[in-house]
């Protein structure tokens, strides 16, 4: 299975991908996790990266593109891969038509978790991070059972800088501006599943899971 979760931020596509991809056992592949690494580590695709995650906006084309390129490479997705974040823009869906028809192998599926933008704000503003596993929680929605803790290692919660209220009205524009194209290209294409991203992650996840396991 070769599939690519497309939607706003904060519509559950990391969450979903992550779990879709256990139970297909494929690798989840996160630009947006590859480059807070490379920001963490400090190096210099974390250096040229950074600026541009702050402020909500894009990180060029040829930079993402080329740190797929290397991913999509490795020897754990010859069986598939589920894309989460990447393509972003119709310059990188073009690229990654051109590296998938290159190898010889098409994309099965584009789910497209359709959720409304009050609804990202709302989940966004309120989305904690825990500093040490990564585990995520919602003030509201999702709280710790203590206030700033994880609950699994204990370490302190943190709001991710781009999840501030303005950086993610930011990402809203950005993603209606240059990523929601994307939804005609790949409805041309005969490939958008389009889900309900709305309701409990239980919910959203079985209405993913009924369109990524039906036999094609
Ligand atoms: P995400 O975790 O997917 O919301 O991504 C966080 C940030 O990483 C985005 O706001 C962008 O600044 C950057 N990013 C992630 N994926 C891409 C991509 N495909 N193209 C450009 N920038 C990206």
């Amino acid at each position: 299975m070769r599939l690519v979760f497309l939607g706003p931020p904060g519509a559950g596509k990391g969450t979903q991908a992550q779990r879709l991809g256990e139970r297909l056992g494929v690798p989840r592949i996160a630009t947006g996790d590859m480059l807070r690494q490379a920001v963490a580590d400090g190096t210099q695709l974390g250096r040229e990266a950074e600026s541009y995650m702050e402020r909500g906006d894009l990180v060029p084309d040829a930079v993402v593109t080329g740190i797929v390129g290397q991913r999509l490479a490795q020897p754990d997705v010859a069986a598939g891969f589920i894309l989460d974040g990447y393509p972003r823009t119709l310059s990188q869906a073009h690229s990654l038509d051109a590296a998938l028809k290159q190898s010889g192998v098409q994309l099965d599926m584009v789910v497209y978790l359709a959720v409304g933008a009050e609804e990202v704000v709302d989940r966004l503003a309120g989305r904690r991070v825990c500093g040490g596993c990564g585990a995520t929680y919602h003030v509201r929605f999702d709280p710790p059972s203590a206030h700033g803790l994880c609950d699994s290692c204990a370490s302190s919660l943190v709001q991710r800088p781009d999840d501030r209220e303005a950086t993610v009205r930011e990402r809203l524009s950005v993603y209606q501006r240059l990523t929601s194209p994307l939804l005609d290209h790949y409805r041309e294409q005969g490939l958008l599943q389009e889900v309900d991203g709305e309701g409990s992650l239980e919910e959203v996840y079985r209405r993913i899971e009924l369109l990524a396991t039906l036999p094609s």
